[in-house]
């Protein structure tokens, strides 16, 4: 099957009582055994029975599934957020005394989470330059447990060479985990590309609509004991598994996924080249440009799409603030890979909490405005950028 007949027909694992054609929404916490032995091999994980949700459900098992056929991974696993996602797989691979080499440009919550929660216990950072992977060489040592980088980063929208940093990975046989959330996994494969472990806040594009929030970790199978652990160690102690009626709406997120993006990114290239012509927008940051720095790279890593993320540098704070404000279709809010387009300042917002020195090392600029693009249409959304960068007379 092609990805996306994958995504609409992979089918249950067990037939419905019912002959339901959708998965039903099984909102249970705990199953019924017949014997002591099946529910021994249930709980010893000597059967695939589920036997309490906070480990296994039918309804996330078949979201999962979905997913599995669909990216060809051994294994994968719903959690409940992308950052539940990133924090058990990171807790899975790590232990005092080990260090994580990665980005100075992370998620913002990925960054405290690297720089603080996990150094609290004993986890030193490194991060560098990922686009330099003789700079990401040198900062791997035996105590090394993993590299961790986001494909494109938000919202510098710097590329990193994948096959070159799995490279890397398997010269000191750690694991390579990538954040591929700004492009999803219908169009690219990251487990061919050298990726070992994905990582995907299924919150952005999949969810369908901004309708909830969740994170797959997708596991290629290259580091086997890995994904059992997620799900003998993490989801039993951590608790962060997906809920059921979360898994339902991704799982109708997931069918629709591919065709709602093709539409956003193709509306996002098309208002990237327009964008460029407008008095106030001193520069327009999207890798789908031919004259960006990454877009040789991008296109040979993500194929012809480029995402739905398109930054754009005013000229100043001000500017900025004057833009937000006189937005009227554009709407005001954080969040990715809603159908309706979203504009915020990460500097003044995401970046907020964050030092001077500490937005500076990130690269996050008093400029940038972030534009996540919509399913409407193309000449609405550029109308409304328009109007917003001209003050009223
Ligand atoms: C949103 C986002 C996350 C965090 O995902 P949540 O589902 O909000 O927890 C992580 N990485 C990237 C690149 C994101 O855009």
């Amino acid at each position: 099957m092609k990805k996306q007949t994958a995504a609409i027909h992979t089918a249950f694992r067990t037939k419905d009582a019912y002959n339901s054609l959708s998965m039903p929404v099984y909102h249970t916490a705990a199953y019924e055994f017949d014997d002591a032995a099946t529910m021994s091999d249930a709980f010893c994980g000597r059967s695939d029975m589920p036997d309490y949700s906070r480990v296994m459900n039918p309804t996330v098992t078949f979201f999962e599934n979905k997913v599995r056929s669909l990216t060809g991974a051994s294994d994968v696993v719903a959690l409940s957020s992308g950052m539940a996602a990133i924090s058990n797989s990171l807790l899975a691979v790590s232990s005092a005394g080990k260090n994580i080499v990665s980005s100075k440009h992370l998620f913002g919550n990925t960054y405290s989470l690297i720089t603080g929660t996990l150094k609290r216990f004993g986890v030193e950072p490194r991060l560098c330059d990922l686009t330099d992977p003789a700079q990401v060489e040198q900062a791997i040592d035996d105590n090394t447990c993993c590299i961790f980088f986001e494909i494109i980063t938000n919202p510098q929208m710097e590329v990193a060479d994948i096959r070159a940093l799995s490279a890397v990975a398997r010269r000191h046989g750690i694991p390579l985990m990538a954040d591929t959330t700004l492009i999803p996994f219908t169009q690219f494969s990251a487990g061919e590309l050298g990726v070992d472990i994905e990582i995907v806040s299924s919150t952005k594009y999949l969810s369908g609509g901004a309708t909830s929030i969740g994170g797959l970790v997708i596991d290629y199978g290259n580091f086997p004991e890995f994904s059992k652990r997620i799900r003998n160690e993490m989801l039993f102690n951590l608790g962060a598994y997906m809920t059921p009626h979360v898994a339902y709406m991704q799982t109708i997120g997931l069918e629709t996924l591919d065709a709602r993006y093709r539409i956003q990114s193709e509306n996002a290239l098309a208002l990237a080249r327009k964008l460029k012509s407008l008095d106030g927008v001193m520069s327009v940051n999207y890798i789908g440009l031919e004259d960006n720095r990454f877009h040789a790279l991008a296109r040979s890593q993500f194929g012809h799409t480029a995402g739905a993320m398109v930054t754009i540098d005013l000229a100043d704070k001000e500017a900025c603030f004057d833009f937000i404000n006189r937005l009227r279709l554009i709407r005001r809010a954080t969040n990715l890979f809603d159908n309706k387009t979203l504009a915020i300042h990460p500097a003044s917002t995401i970046f907020g909490p964050f030092t001077d020195s500490q937005r500076e090392s990130m690269d996050i600029k008093d400029t940038t405005i972030r534009l996540s693009i919509g399913l409407e249409d193309p000449d609405d959304i550029f109308d409304d950028i328009r109007q917003a960068l001209t003050p009223e007379q």
